[in-house]
């Protein structure tokens, strides 16, 4: 009788490792809650790179480019509570159902991941319980807070989007995404628009649904929460000046798209 099948220590963390979601701004004053689910690029140790080449790992596949910089400058600025996640989305994506075989994916964009292939179901249990479900404990904790003292709540999920995808160059500068409920991406979708100069999707590259996405269904929608999706191209915001001016711009916007939406604009 050989046990060393049952034995398997599954952990996938080690205890000096970061925690999977970080908080910024807990008690944060604004309505508006932010959430980046693909912000992190890191690796647990014990998966080693999943045999991807560092190359690659700089790469879309690897997390949302430039995401986490615009969404820790918003909430900075906004007094925003902003909730992100550390680790790359090759490990498991905190924007898909766990059962959906996108969730830890074995080829990404055109890219194989190998060692997302053949895991056993405790490998794929560990991925869950220890970076997919404590984000988003998270975020249902801290909505579960703002309900119970009262604060009124718009989701913001800040996304990044590849420029080029599977040799498809894509036009839009941003891309406001929806599934049931269109009025805040479409309030901000037009103030972009009103700029000058942006070509802005609607529900473009991506659109919102309950297979393709977790985030937005789960949280905003279920709880009947107003939300947008905002998806900006990565060669916009892949270095420091180009994040400063999306953030600058989304300053302005954010707060105005919640006051003409209180308004019952
Ligand atoms: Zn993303």
């Amino acid at each position: 009788m050989d046990d060393t099948t049952a034995m398997e220590d599954t952990t996938l963390l080690f205890p000096d490792e970061p925690a999977p979601v970080v908080v910024d701004h807990p008690a944060g004053t604004s309505d508006l809650f932010l959430t980046c689910d693909h912000a992190g690029r890191r690796m647990p140790r014990r998966l080693g790179q999943l045999g991807v080449s560092d190359a690659e790992m700089e790469r879309h596949i690897a997390y949302d480019i430039g995401a986490r910089a615009v969404a820790v400058a918003l909430a900075d600025a906004l007094d925003a509570t902003l909730i992100r996640q550390v680790y790359s989305r090759l490990v498991i994506d905190c924007n898909r159902e766990p059962s959906v075989p996108s969730s830890i994916p074995e080829i990404s964009e055109v890219t194989a991941i190998p060692g997302n292939v053949g895991l056993t179901p405790a490998q794929r249990d560990a991925r869950r319980a220890e970076i997919f479900q404590p984000y988003h404990d998270a975020i249902a904790a801290a909505l579960d807070a703002r309900a119970a003292r009262g604060q009124p709540t718009a989701l913001v999920a800040v996304h990044s989007f590849t420029p080029v995808y599977k040799g498809e160059s894509r036009p839009w500068h941003a891309g406001l995404l929806y599934n049931r409920d269109a009025r805040l991406s479409l309030l901000l979708k037009q103030m972009l628009e009103a700029e000058g100069g942006l070509v802005i999707g609607d529900n473009q590259p991506y659109f919102v649904s309950d297979l393709t996405d977790y985030t937005i269904p789960v949280h905003a929608e279920r709880r009947g929460l107003p939300y947008l999706e905002l998806e900006i191209r990565q060669d916009l915001i892949a270095t420091e000046a180009g994040q400063a001016e999306w953030t600058a711009r989304l300053i302005r916007l954010l707060p105005r798209v919640w006051a003409a939406f209180t308004a019952g604009g």
